[in-house]
């Protein structure tokens, strides 16, 4: 057996397919998806799409891509998004809501990355010439930057409500939803009674290579098609990549649960160790601790790294470790091993 030159704890994005996974993608039908003639990428959209409790799907090259997509075909210029402060879609998208979709931005605090009805009802902009007006609130779940924080569709059902009230669209950036589904139990079929469009990884906890799927009403979906070609996200026989995704979903949820219970076994090793100032809670595969005293994140994760160790830095003194699908117990040992050595 070969021995692996690194663990590799810095994103869910990471891993490489599988053998199984590599021959589903050699043996998809595909067609030319610009015509709408791929039969692999329209199975992939539609299993999403009928999972999740829409009418249809859009395939993305990215997470980023179905997040922007989605945002501009709910929105015009001049409009107002409620997001929360540690938002994907404002941290880590380039500043594409800005460019992209010219928007004007709430951001919100608190609730591990839940933004709650009574949240939304005290940011809407009254009418008012001076104000931007509020369309669009976009939830994430789970919260990457709360640490992999899982919310309970119920929330959603509460927010939907006030979102419904007051003519306003409800999104989810659900990049990680399969790790939240994991720990709730919720149905996915529950997320179509709770938002207007969902945004799904199939690249993070799932494990295929490439991909995210957009999912909404039919002509919500038709327009984000639009706009995903003009986006230049108009990919051809692309079911050659969706084919990993569909793989993924029929053979990789279940084992979610195995990311979930190592990155516990992360947690409580780090509680124990004396240069651990704080670790976030852990619900799903993302741990985040802060580093005691002065130690800096870069000092720290190069450590790790000579060892073989690879981290991702989150703040000056934060750090995140990341479990999936190519990190086994084994593993785990040794980072912890490695961890209270240093
Ligand atoms: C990874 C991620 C995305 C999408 O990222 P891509 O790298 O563009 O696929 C979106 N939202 C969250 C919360 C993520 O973690």
């Amino acid at each position: 057996m070969a021995i692996k030159p690194v663990i590799d704890l810095r994103s869910d994005t990471v891993t490489k397919p599988t053998a199984d996974m590599l021959s589903a993608m050699n043996s998809a039908p595909l067609g030319d998806d610009v015509f709408g003639e791929d039969p692999t990428v329209n199975t992939l959209e539609q299993r999403l799409a009928d999972m999740f409790g829409f009418e249809a799907g859009l395939f993305c090259p990215s997470g980023t891509m179905t997040n922007q997509v989605g945002i501009k075909a709910h929105t015009q210029p001049l409009q107002e998004i409620i997001c929360h402060r540690e938002s994907h879609i404002y941290n880590y998208e380039g500043g594409g809501l800005a460019f992209n979709s010219q928007l004007s931005m709430r951001l919100l605090v608190g609730n591990r990355g839940l933004i709650t009805a009574q949240q939304i009802l005290d940011n809407i902009n009254p009418e008012d010439i001076h104000r931007p007006t509020t369309t669009l609130v976009s939830q994430e779940n789970t919260s990457n930057r709360e640490g992999g924080a899982v919310h309970r569709v119920t929330e959603y059902e509460k927010t939907y409500v006030v979102c419904q009230q007051h003519g306003l669209k409800h999104h989810l950036d659900g990049a990680r939803i399969f790790n939240a589904l994991a720990v709730t139990g919720d149905s996915p079929a529950s997320y179509g009674n709770t938002f207007d469009s969902v945004s799904i990884c199939l690249s993070k906890g799932l494990g295929a290579p490439v991909g995210s799927v957009l999912v909404g009403n039919k002509d919500f979906i038709k327009l984000s098609r639009r706009i995903r070609k003009v986006f230049g996200g108009g990919m051809r026989q692309a079911g050659v990549i969706a084919a990993a995704g569909l793989y993924a979903i029929d053979n990789h949820i279940e084992r979610i649960a195995d990311d979930h219970r190592r990155a516990k076994q992360l947690e409580e090793a780090l509680k124990s160790l004396p240069y651990i100032a704080e670790v976030f809670a852990v619900d799903t595969n993302l741990v985040i601790f802060r580093l005691a005293d002065d130690m800096l994140a870069d000092t720290f994760i190069s450590e790790l790294k000579s060892q073989g160790v690879l981290a991702i830095k989150m703040g000056p003194q934060m750090v995140r470790f990341v479990t999936h699908l190519d990190v086994d117990d084994a593993d785990i040992d040794t980072t912890i091993k490695v961890l209270k050595s240093l």
